[in-house]
This record gives C-alpha cells, structure tokens and sequence, in this order.
C-alpha cells in the first residue's frame, strides 16, 4: 500500500530511515530509488520532539552499531548516510532548503506519537507542494488490514492469525540496492551523539552480536539451515542454544523485514529443508509481533495503561527494595536471577525467562508491570514499543488474549522443566554453579553439607529466597480476587 501522489524527475528527493535501516526489501528506498533522482539518504536522532519516547540505553548502543554499518552499505553503494539531530520536522526543512529536494520517502510507523509527528510532517509539507509517500516496510499486514467480520480488529491472537496469514502482501521481496547516488549533504558524527555508553561501559557483554543488515541476514540463513527444525520443541529452551532465532533486535530496528522471513521459511518449507511444524510455528511467533502492533495501533497507551481496565483496581505494592532486588538478580530464585543477569549482560533474555520473570514481578513480588516494562526498555536491546508492552500486559494478566490472572508461574518447577540442563542457571549466577542439579532451582532445599561443598552462604555469596513462593502465589491470587469484586 502507498499513499501520496506523483513526484517529478529532476529535484533530489530525500529517503528518511527510521525504523527500517536496511538496503534490501526496503520499499521506501525501493520506490525512491525507481524515481531516477539523487537521493538524499537521512537518519534524524530526534530526542526534541515532545511525546516521543527515546530508546533506552541497550538500544542506543544497539543504533550506534547499526547505523555505523548502514552507513558502511550506502558508501559501498557510492552514497553517503546523512546523520542530523534535532526535532525531525526542522532537520526535515533544513535539508529540503539546502538540497532543494521536493521529496520524502518514508516506511510507515505504527505508535501514536510517530504517527501524529508523521501525519504533522505530511501535512505541512504537502501543503508546500513538497510531495510524500509512505509505505509499509514495518509488518506483514498494517494494523487496518485484518478486520473481523463485524468490522473492528481482533482481540484474540489465534483467529487473528488465522486472518492474517490470509492477507499477506503477495508481492516478491526487493533485492538490495547495490548502486546508490545523492549529493553529498553535511552530516553530523555518529561520535557526537554518545549512543555508545562510557563511564561506565556495561556493553563488554553485548560483543557477541553483529547489529546492521548483514548481521540480520546472516542470522537467518544461519537459523533457517539448522536450528529452526526442532524449534517447536527447544523454543521454550533457554539452555539450549539457538533455541530460537535471535532476530528480535534486527527486526526492531527494521534490519530486516517480516516479509523476508515470512518468505524465506517458506522458500525452506517448499525446499524440503524446514519441517512444516517448525516453519509454521516460527511465523506464528512472528505473527505475534503483527498482533501486537494491532494492539499498540489501537490502544496507544498500550504501555502505561492496563488493557482490561478492572486492573485499575488492582492492589500493586510499593517495594524500592524487592524492584531493585529483581532488576539486580538478587530474589534468590535462580531461574529469575538467571533471567536478570542475562538482560543486564548481554541485553537479550530468552522468551521463557522473560515470562518468568515478568510473572515473577507482577505476581510474587505484586509490584506493577509498567516497572518491568521501564526496566526492560532502558535494557533491551529489542525493546520494542509494541511487543513489549503487549507482552508484559499479556503476563500481567491485564492484556488482550492475556494469560490469566491466576497463572503464577512456578520459578522452581519452571527452571526444573525448562533449563533441564541446569547450563542456563550456572551460566548466569556462577556462584550456583557447583550445586547439584536436584537443588540448583531451590538453593534453600539443599542441607548445609550440600551447600557447603558448593562453596554457597545463602544470605552470603547467594540470597536467600527475598519471599516464600506458596504465600507470594496466595498474595497475588488474592489481590486478584479483589478485582472480581469490583467487577
Ligand atoms: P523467536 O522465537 O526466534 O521469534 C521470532 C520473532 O518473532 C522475534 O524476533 C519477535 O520479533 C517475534 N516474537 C517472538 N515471540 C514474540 C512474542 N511473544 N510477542 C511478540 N513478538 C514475538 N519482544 C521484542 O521484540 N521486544 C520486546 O521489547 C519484548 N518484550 C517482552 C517482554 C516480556 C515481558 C515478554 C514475556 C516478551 C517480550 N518480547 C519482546 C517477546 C519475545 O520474548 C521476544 O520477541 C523473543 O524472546 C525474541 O527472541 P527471538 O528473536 O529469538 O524470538
């Protein structure tokens, strides 16, 4: 889908990256480039704009990254990436003014304050005969493009998927653009805007990532040509590498399209290569991510308000030390502390853990998700407007198709179930790593000779549980039952 109308030939026009900081299948870039102009290829770092939400620190030095390699692919392209701070409406007017573009090609964006910026932009710009076109280069399907019979979108995610698995763009996928040509406009230094962290730097733990387009491509061919048969079974495996794909900060910057994936796993599937059992269930994950940019699309204060409003009522508690305790691992319970300690370090959790930790927050410690969810934004690397704040409302409980209320996750049988192996847990909290398996998710269990050949002082070198999980689950179902009162 495209909006806006002709261009002319001649003038420059400007390609504005935002979320899509990729050369191949990039429909913006595809259509301004078949324009036949030199183009002006902008990146905006737009702190300015009132209402935006900046990214959080593991982001920052994710763009850093990434933006380092886009520039890298458009010079080896011939072109140069533009970088400019600023409100994006005033960088957008100076560009045009000194370029004499009459031109903007965008990919569309799907949270509110994006999309009132954008339609302000278009508006003003159109008015002055400076034409603009955006396109979708974000979701398999835009949020208006899977309705329910009675008009409306789904609150559900399966018939929701069921629907949009039937509407997806049935175009091919756009190679990527190995000739570029512009004037060469003044651009700031990436240096300048201090995305990577200093004193301190707590990124030594992220060196295993390769942000920028060829890190995303080279992560899904390497996903598609093995680990992805078996994923149905070892997703929910945070033992286990590449239980899952890794995409979620390539997809979060738009390093790569859901399109391409969406084909490729197709192309294996009809290959013979991928298992249908395994293909499919990977694109329905994928689909969650469309989901839940319906939600956000529709609910715009997806992130701070509950979803369900009974939650309204909900009796969270204020607890400074059990917040900081969880955000440092440090409850005592391993798989959460396990979880915690991966964010901080690598800027990643396996989805499981994050389910487990998110369940362990709202329910055992009854503090409001809306903490996690700040918490998860500033130290993510995919923190993502949409998927996480759908997803911490989902475990909450005060999502849409949300898990119920009284689901409290089990952070012992979970870690007994799905880090079998135990790997996970002596990875992330070493000073368990000498405990044995039958206690290494209840530390507590274990008798005072056990614990002492491990080298462990609980309260000392590892916290004792900081609540008892029976009463923590009676609290919280508890607290719930005061919501059905209200109802
Ligand atoms: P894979 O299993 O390989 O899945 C492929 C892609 O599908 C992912 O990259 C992601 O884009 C999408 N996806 C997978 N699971 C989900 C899901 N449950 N909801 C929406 N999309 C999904 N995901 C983010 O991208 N950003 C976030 O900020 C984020 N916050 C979360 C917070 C909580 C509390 C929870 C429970 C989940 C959150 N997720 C978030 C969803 C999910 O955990 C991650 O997308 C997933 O762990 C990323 O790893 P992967 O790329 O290896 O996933």
């Amino acid at each position: 889908m495209q909006s806006g109308g002709l261009v002319s030939q001649s003038a420059p026009a400007i390609v504005w990256f935002r979320e899509d900081l990729r050369l191949s299948d990039n429909p913006a870039l595809h259509a301004a480039v078949a324009s036949h102009r030199p183009l002006i290829l902008l990146y905006i770092h737009d702190e300015e704009t009132d209402g935006l939400r900046h990214h959080g620190g593991a982001s920052k030095w994710w763009l850093d990254k990434s933006l380092r390699a886009l520039a890298g692919d458009i010079e080896a392209a011939g072109a140069q990436l533009t970088l400019r701070s600023g409100k994006s409406n005033e960088v957008l007017d100076a560009v045009l003014n000194v370029t004499g573009a009459d031109a903007v090609f965008w990919n569309r964006r799907y949270d509110k304050p994006e999309r009132d910026l954008d339609a302000r932009i278009k508006a003003d710009l159109t008015e002055r005969r400076i034409d603009v076109t955006s396109y979708n280069g974000r979701l398999l399907n835009e949020p208006w493009a899977v309705e329910t019979n009675a008009g409306g979108y789904y609150k559900v995610f399966t018939p929701y998927w069921k629907q949009a698995r039937q509407c997806i763009n049935a175009r091919d996928t756009y190679g990527r653009h190995k000739t570029l040509n512009g004037p060469d406009v003044d651009s700031e230094s990436l240096d300048d805007w201090g995305l990577h962290p200093t004193k301190p730097d707590w990124s030594t733990g992220f060196d295993d990532w390769t942000p920028g387009e060829d890190g995303a491509l080279a992560r899904l061919k390497e996903f598609l040509d093995g680990p992805i048969n078996g994923y149905k079974d070892n997703r929910d495996r945070p033992d286990l590498d590449w239980s899952t794909s890794g995409l979620s900060p390539h997809l979060r910057f738009g390093e790569i399209g859901p399109l391409q994936i969406w084909r490729a796993v197709h192309a294996g599937m009809e290959a013979g290569n991928i298992h249908e059992k395994d293909g499919m269930h990977f694109l329905s994950e994928v689909g969650w991510r469309e989901f839940s940019h319906t939600l956000l699309y529709y609910n715009p204060d997806l992130a701070t308000e509950n979803y369900n409003d009974s939650f309204q009522h909900m009796p969270w508690r204020t607890d400074e030390t059990a917040l900081d305790a969880w955000k440092k691992g440090q409850t005592g319970y391993p798989m959460v502390d396990a979880g915690m300690r991966q964010l901080w370090q690598t800027g990643w959790m396996h989805n499981r853990v994050r389910m487990i930790v998110a369940s362990f927050l709202t329910k055992h410690l009854l503090l409001p998700w809306q903490e996690g969810e700040k918490w998860f934004w500033d130290t993510l690397v995919d923190a993502d407007p949409a998927n996480n704040s759908a997803s911490w409302q989902w475990t909450a409980g005060s999502g849409a198709d949300a898990a119920p209320y009284f689901r409290v996750f089990n952070p012992i049988s979970q870690g007994t179930k799905f880090d079998e192996s135990g790997d996970y847990v002596r990875r992330f909290c070493p000073e368990l790593k000498d405990l044995p398996d039958k206690y290494l998710h209840a530390p507590w269990e274990a008798d005072k000779a056990t614990l002492k050949k491990a080298g462990i002082t609980l309260g000392e070198t590892y916290p004792k549980p900081i609540v008892d999980h029976s009463a923590a689950r009676q609290r919280a179902l508890d607290a719930y039952d005061t919501l059905k009162e209200k109802r």
